[in-house]
């Protein structure tokens, strides 16, 4: 069967691979939908430390279930739309012992430690489905961004009395707006892209700072009484974002960093200790998917908005090195592959 791969950096091929078989406990399912993410790109640029090559994409994604092997539950069935967790967990290490599979220290994610479901089929134990009847493919695979996102504000303890600002409006910022909005705070969006601001209004952004034509900090502080938000979602990943999360965070707030930093860091570290700030990492998800598909059905706006582009399998090398050359221009490209 077909499959994409990166070979090398800079090179993604279409490749063939063997058809694989659903074992005691697993669902064989038809690929029809993946989402290409931030992180797909920088697997595509070399720059995943996670990585080693070839490796098949694909974590974000949408199948139909195809056959069923032995001892999967009656809840299963041949024809059923479904998405799935890209993530493993050990089960022994600290953090599955606490309970936080999601940071498991050995987690090997489809299409980064391990291949990935940019292929025509898959095999998938089915303790990791979730199904919706109200749901599109295309919605199903933006269900696993929007639970990083989720899981961010669910690790900033994000409440109704909050001021929340994400910055970063991508595919999992969004969903960290859409998630911080749901738990009833007030945020306020940061991006350098009026089209990526206008999607953060739809998922639940009451405010909007595009920081290329304004003096954000500024902007914030009037937001915010002076005081700065009570809480910070980095959603960027970048020195610059990451500093200013801690600078501008109200004093006593906390900060969420869900971008992966592609370079190291200096701060005023006297700026933790002042503020006495809670500083968290996010990674991943836990219990968000069920939330997410809540979300999506509840309609409150239409998740196929944040699809910049739809291609074919045939069509993501040159998609990837079109979006390496412009890293801002694409929110989320979508690949149909049945
Ligand atoms: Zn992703
Ligand atoms: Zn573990």
């Amino acid at each position: 069967m077909k499959a994409v791969a990166i070979t090398a950096p800079g090179e993604a091929r279409v490749v063939h691979v063997d058809e694989p078989s659903a074992a005691a406990g697993e669902v064989l399912v038809r690929i029809r939908r993946v989402g290409l993410c931030g992180s797909d790109l920088t697997t595509f640029l070399g720059k995943n430390p996670m990585v080693s090559y070839p490796r098949v994409l694909g974590h974000e994604i949408a199948a139909t279930i195809e056959q069923l092997g032995a001892d999967v539950p009656d809840a299963w069935q041949v024809g059923m739309n479904v998405t799935f967790t890209p993530y493993t967990a050990c089960g022994a290490c600290p953090s599955c012992r606490a309970g936080r599979r999601n940071a498991c220290r050995d987690n090997k994610t489809l299409g980064v430690q391990r291949d990935g479901a940019l292929s025509e089929l898959a095999v998938v134990p089915h303790q990791k489905l979730y199904a919706s009847p109200l749901l599109t493919v295309d919605e199903l695979a933006l269900v696993e961004p929007f639970s990083v996102g989720f899981h961010a504000a669910s690790r900033g303890r994000v409440q109704e009395a909050d001021t929340v600002l994400v910055m970063g409006c991508g595919g999992v910022g969004l969903g960290a707006v859409a998630g911080a909005a749901s738990r009833g705070a007030r945020v306020i969006a940061l991006d350098t892209q009026d089209g990526k601001l206008s999607l953060a209004r739809t998922v639940g952004a009451r405010q909007v700072i595009n920081a290329t034509t304004s003096d954000a900090r500024q902007a914030v502080m009037d937001l915010t009484g002076g005081n700065g938000p009570d809480v910070v979602i980095e959603a960027v990943g970048a020195a610059a974002t990451y500093r200013q999360a801690v600078d501008w965070v109200a004093f006593c707030g906390r900060v969420v960093y869900i971008g992966y930093g592609k370079e190291p860091v200096s701060y005023e570290t006297r700026m933790f200790v002042m503020k006495e700030l809670d500083i968290l990492g996010a990674r991943n998800c836990l219990t968000e998917f069920p939330d997410v598909i809540a979300f999506f059905e509840r309609r409150t706006f239409d998740p196929r908005l944040l699809i910049s582009r739809t291609i074919g399998m045939e069509e993501v090398p040159d998609a990837l090195a079109a979006w390496a050359a412009n890293p801002g221009g694409t929110s989320k490209v979508m690949v149909t592959v049945a």
